[in-house]
């Protein structure tokens, strides 16, 4: 199953001009790595007149992220697990992590605050749309709906402020 759901030009552009937080870019960054098309797109953009064109030779990959510091897994609900990825957070967004079992119900106050999803791995269901691997989501509202599909899901998050309930566990 291929990517259906890429970044907008504007915010290819906005990465390649490193005009964008922290937390988008690296989700941007990390689609970038698997979608081809959007790899085009981002390196044809146009960059910042001058000498100075720097460029983002090394993005960051899943294998990055996975060292990425991370806080600890956090129960969530039934079969879901956060973790907030404290390298990228802060500055008004938060940027974490979600790992949820096959037909969890993520449930919105996960993602209440979400404006980006990335999904890693396995597929999730967002208000009847089926997003999987690779697939960057663009939110202009936060999702009613919020499903993990066979076979389970991991997704990046990136969200206005710090949503998750870090306090409460559920197993
Ligand atoms: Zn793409």
């Amino acid at each position: 199953m291929g990517i259906r759901h890429h970044p907008t030009a504007q915010l290819i552009s906005d990465y390649v001009t490193a005009n964008i937080s922290p937390g988008v870019a690296l989700a941007v960054a990390m689609h970038l790595e698997s979608c081809t098309i959007c790899a085009l797109a981002a390196s044809t953009a146009s960059r910042p007149a001058g000498p100075e064109r720097v460029g983002r030779a090394d993005p960051p990959s899943e294998s990055a992220l996975s060292t990425v510091a991370m806080g600890p897994w956090i129960g969530l609900r039934k079969g879901v697990l956060g973790a907030v990825t404290s390298a990228v957070s802060g500055l008004g967004e938060a940027v974490y992590l979600l790992k949820a079992e096959p037909g969890a119900d993520i449930g919105t106050a996960s993602v209440r605050h979400a404006f980006l999803i990335l999904v890693l791995k396995g597929r999730v269901k967002v208000d009847g749309r089926t997003v999987s691997a690779g697939d960057l989501l663009e939110l202009a509202t936060p999702p009613e709906v919020l499903l993990a599909d066979a076979p389970g899901a991991s997704l990046l998050v990136v969200a206005e402020d710090l949503p998750l309930r870090l306090r409460r566990r559920e197993g």
